[in-house]
């Protein structure tokens, strides 16, 4: 018998971006186990609100264009699916007229009991997104009375100017001039954070704490800038004139302090922005890649990490950092070739050459393809369809209370004729609607020139790339050579993984062929 198939729907808020959708959708996944049914399709919105319109969001189009092939769509509990009644409703409409079935992993709705209690459910998820609206609201105007809602101290680039219930912040030029001058340091001219501070306490600037002191006629401290400082002042979204909260679960601090936003998710406002959007955006971008370089993560970030392997031992390469003068001479290191406990010579290459000469065989493999994305059909001949049959059925029903062959009796199966017409071709269309490749319009060259070390490792490793490093011959100049390192890609996952049995054939087929050559 065929087992029955399942799509699972999952949705992250607005409000709780950081939220991850994998533990609810493993849940999802038990209940189907459970049940024996097979999951064919897995659809996630983010960033979306519950009250958006189904058609609004790209992977409830996903669940309706699965609909007429599948017999479940479950999520984790009803208010993943819609926070509005209304848009929950069309929903419901759309699966019954696909004869699926709408269920939550909650045991909420089930198979069994979906009718009964679908109606109260949808009532209670309106209700609460009433209640979650108004407590935005509240929450909003309360952190705009606040003002400063930090508590006493204005971000750094701005002073608290106001009466007392409605304080904002106004820009202080002098801090927010060394704010936008490190800004564009940092993105336009490569400075690091280091430089930056180190020459901010030369220039005899005065930190956050210190500036704050001055300003208000107090005695200073003596204090100095740290990278930390430095670093916090441009990262918090404050810069932008935002009111920002510490995240849940998280201690506060700029790195990972949110916006206060509104009830449309919009971030509340308490002063005109010290740097715009794309430039805080390019500035968190440049810290985020050199935080990542420090400490426990030091490594994480090399191009060829689980790239490259030893040539002597087939161990990993590591990156060791090193720089000389703003120059990077990090080298990619195998710890088996290191010190006295080394079981074999040492092989160290600089990292600099060797990531050079991948990134260049890369590209003059693949640089040149276009990237293409799967598409998933939408949903809107289900949808139309729902409507369709909803409007067929109320014709139908309406039609005894017409006298038979009375020119509104005619009229009425008229158009019930050409709405029975409309919902075949609209089954039809959603039936036959199958997802596609289509081209992004843009090469593999250009999605590598955007990303960083580690979006580039993600592409290496996709088209299973392999890079072997032997040692130096000993003796040999100290220059690079290139004869050490050994390219090779291995394709696509789903290509390596392909149909092992596939390839047995392709193999025997071979052999058969070489022996009626060899036999002629
Ligand atoms: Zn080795």
């Amino acid at each position: 018998m065929k087992r029955p198939t399942v799509v699972i729907y999952d949705r992250l808020s607005r409000l709780f971006a950081d939220e991850a959708t994998d533990h609810r959708v493993d849940e999802c996944r038990r209940y189907a186990e459970q049940r024996g049914w097979d999951v064919v399709h897995v659809a996630t919105d983010h960033n979306v609100s519950g009250a958006a319109k189904l058609e609004d969001r790209p992977g409830m189009r996903e669940v309706l264009s699965w609909l007429p092939r599948c017999d479940y769509v479950l999520a984790a509990k009803l208010d993943r699916f819609a926070r509005s009644s209304l848009e929950f409703y069309r929903l419901l409409d759309a699966a019954k007229a696909m004869r699926a079935a709408i269920v939550t992993a909650d045991n909420l709705v089930s198979p069994e009991n979906a009718g009964l209690i679908i109606g109260v459910l949808a009532a209670f998820a309106e209700h609460e997104r009433k209640m979650i609206t108004d407590r935005i609201t509240a929450s909003k105007e309360h952190h705009r009375k606040q003002g400063n809602h930090l508590g006493g101290l204005a971000p750094y680039g701005y002073s608290v100017s106001g009466p007392v219930n409605a304080k904002r912040w106004v820009i202080d030029e002098p801090a927010a001039v060394i704010l936008r001058e490190c800004a564009d340091r940092l993105i336009n001219h490569g400075a690091s954070l280091v430089g930056l501070a180190r020459e901010l306490n030369e220039r005899e600037i005065l930190p956050p704490a210190d500036h704050a002191r001055q300003r208000d006629g107090r005695e200073l401290r003596g204090q100095q800038w740290h990278t930390t400082t430095l670093r916090d002042a441009l990262y918090t979204y404050a810069v932008r004139g935002w009111l920002v909260q510490a995240t849940p679960g998280k201690k506060r601090g700029a790195l990972t302090n949110t916006p206060v936003r509104d009830g449309e998710g919009n971030p509340v406002s308490a002063g005109a922005p010290i740097l715009d959007d794309e430039t805080h955006a390019a500035v968190r971008a440049v810290i985020d890649g050199n935080s990542k370089g420090r400490g426990t993560e030091r490594s994480g970030k090399a191009l060829l990490l689980h790239v490259a392997t030893c040539g002597e031992c087939s161990g990993p390469m590591y990156k060791q950092r090193r720089a000389v003068n703003g120059k990077d001479y990090s080298p990619y290191v195998c710890r088996n070739g290191v010190g006295k406990q080394g079981t074999h010579a040492p092989n160290v290459v600089t990292g600099r050459y060797v990531e050079e000469m991948v990134s260049a065989d890369y590209l003059k493999r693949f640089g040149g393809m276009t990237l293409m994305r799967w598409v998933e059909p939408d949903g809107s001949a289900v949808l139309q369809l729902a409507d369709v049959t909803a409007q067929l059925n109320t014709m139908m029903s309406s039609l005894s209370h017409f006298a038979d062959g009375s020119r509104v009796h005619l009229m009425a199966l008229k158009q019930i004729a050409a709405l029975q017409e409309r919902e075949n071709e609209l089954r039809a269309a959603a039936e036959q609607a199958v997802g596609r490749w289509e081209s992004m319009g843009e090469t593999i060259a250009d999605e590598w020139a955007r990303r960083d070390d580690e979006g580039r490792r993600a592409l290496l490793k996709d088209l299973g790339a392999r890079v072997v490093i032997h040692p130096a011959t000993p003796g040999a100049a100290r220059r690079f050579d290139p004869e050490r390192v050994a390219v090779d890609f291995s394709g696509p996952a789903w290509w390596r993984d392909a149909h092992p049995e596939d390839a047995a054939h392709d193999a025997i087929a071979l052999e058969e062929e070489l022996w009626e050559q060899a036999a002629r």
